[in-house]
């Protein structure tokens, strides 16, 4: 399925024509050999597309509102390579609906010290005048990304492309749809949410239909299509029998198969991208889909278990936002289940019931066939794997009845001691940063779900960027948390944000 369109996003280079054509002249160059090498940087996920200096309020508000309405545009980069009167921006400003970089660069690295004379001076003075445009949009109140730096350094670069995924997350959120399939979970509190505000707010799209309506495109699956899959997931995956008889084995997965390939095609014609399933719900399906999902998410859909349409929009956000990182370790929906409490080992054994995505997983991954204790169907075919190790992020989006509030918590994967052979599902295993103390005390002050969308190519930084960019409030839970200073930040926030 599609993750993300090819976007684009524009240089803009603010200037004024008080210092003649030859200064204008430089600064054109300059700013297209900026872009040049942005784009043969190879760092950048997206095209910088150069775009005449501006030097008027005229121009400023025509090419804003070009950026406006260019679908392929996904933001405007900003700086301000000589002095830009800010009042010309204002208008463009007033009228710009698009993410914002103000990329505070300068065009030469080293202040010429042989040479350097007042014209030089005029000429390179983005200290100076970013600082004239950077006032005008903080009165304005305008949500923008700020990066300082040298434009040819590996970091800048690395910090402008996961901005540019950033701003991709938010112009495809207003295109995010959900599929609910079952209602929320009865009685559970974390999982609701107010699915209008959702839509003001993110734009996302959140229906609800009768389960037996998706289980009827499962049905209708043929059989030879169904047999190609299961050739496909006994080719792929290590069969793990435990025991059972292989032709009931078989008939179990080509269960899943059977959902996998009906789900897929109810969302695609009905223009979802995410969905939510309850084991408590299943109509005539014949097994809670366990492995058929974990397929659907591997393909970049979202998913929330027990109806948790927001875990599952975003999910599919920050798969849309991971989308063709190279060397990708995987985005998944994930849940907190358990703990090791044992000094210097501590952490949080992560899994599902069964649905947990393929793509953060380490090594092989097998196909398991075991009851699942909770609901009335067959014995749910799955994919059990363990997932990779190293840095990663946990996004839990609550409603506080309100308001909504994204909970961010910076983890650290690792390997468990010892292997889980009775374990039936997926797993992970993360300390979360600071420890497991002030991590898991921090998420509970803050409200965070035991749900949560998990991502191995995201920071805190780019979720919190989104946030600001949604108008809601974002905690970051990492290195530097301390209790005081969470919980003073909650106080302050709730303050803010009322
Ligand atoms: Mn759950």
């Amino acid at each position: 399925m599609e993750t993300a369109k090819k976007y684009q996003f524009w240089f803009c280079t603010g200037s004024q024509d008080l210092y003649g054509d030859e200064c204008l002249s430089h600064v054109a160059e300059h700013s297209q050999i900026i872009v040049k090498a942005l784009n043969q940087s190879g760092v950048l996920p997206c095209e910088v597309v150069w775009k005449p200096t501006l030097i008027t309020n005229e121009l400023i508000r025509k090419t804003l509102n070009e950026a406006n309405a260019d679908e392929h545009c996904a933001g405007v980069i900003t700086w301000m390579h000589t002095f830009s009167p800010a009042k010309s921006w204002i208008l463009g400003l007033q009228e710009f609906r698009k993410p914002l970089l103000h990329l505070h660069t300068q065009f030469n690295r080293e202040i010429p010290y042989d040479t350097i004379d007042m014209d030089f001076m005029n000429e390179n003075q983005a200290a100076h005048g970013d600082r004239e445009y950077g006032h005008i949009v903080t009165r304005m109140n305008i949500e923008r990304k700020v990066i300082m730096g040298f434009w040819d350094d590996r970091e800048v670069q690395e910090r402008i492309a996961g901005w540019m995924r950033t701003a991709i997350g938010i112009m495809e959120s207003s295109h995010i749809r959900v599929c609910r399939i079952a209602d929320n979970m009865r009685n559970v509190a974390v999982t609701e949410g107010d699915k209008v505000e959702a839509q003001i707010k993110f734009g996302w799209e959140i229906d609800a239909y009768p389960v037996n309506e998706i289980a009827e495109y499962v049905d209708q699956v043929s059989q030879g299509d169904i047999d190609a899959l299961v050739e496909e997931y006994y080719s792929r995956y290590q069969i793990h029998l435990e025991g059972r008889d292989p032709e009931e084995f078989r008939r179990h997965v080509a269960v899943q198969a059977g959902i996998e390939i009906g789900f897929e095609k109810f969302l695609e014609e009905k223009n979802y991208q995410a969905i939510v399933t309850h084991f408590g719900d299943l109509g005539s399906l014949k097994q809670l889909p366990g492995l058929a999902i974990q397929r659907l998410m591997e393909k970049g859909y979202g998913f929330g278990g027990e109806g948790d349409w927001k875990t599952a929009a975003m999910v599919r956000l920050m798969k849309i936002m991971t989308a063709g990182v190279k060397d990708a370790r995987g985005t998944s929906f994930m849940e907190d289940y358990t703990y090791n409490l044992v000094p210097g080992k501590e952490g949080i054994l992560e899994a599902h019931m069964l649905e947990v995505c393929p793509t953060i997983a380490d090594g092989p991954i097998s196909i398991k066939c075991q009851p699942l204790s909770m609901g009335n169907r067959e014995d749910p075919a799955r994919l059990v794997f363990t997932s990779k190790e190293g840095h990663g992020i946990a996004a839990s989006l609550i409603d506080l009845g309100n308001r909504f509030r994204l909970i961010i918590n910076d983890v650290n994967c690792k390997k468990v001691e010892k292997p889980m052979p009775k374990l039936p599902v997926a797993t992970n295993f993360w300390v979360p940063e600071p420890n497991l103390q002030v991590g898991a005390e921090s998420w509970i002050y803050a409200g965070g779900a035991h749900h949560t969308a998990f991502s191995y190519d995201l920071t805190s930084e780019q979720m919190c960027d989104w946030a600001a960019a949604m108008g809601i409030e974002s905690i970051v839970i990492d290195k530097n948390t301390t209790i005081h200073q969470l919980r003073n930040e909650l106080r302050w926030n709730s303050v803010y944000y009322r």
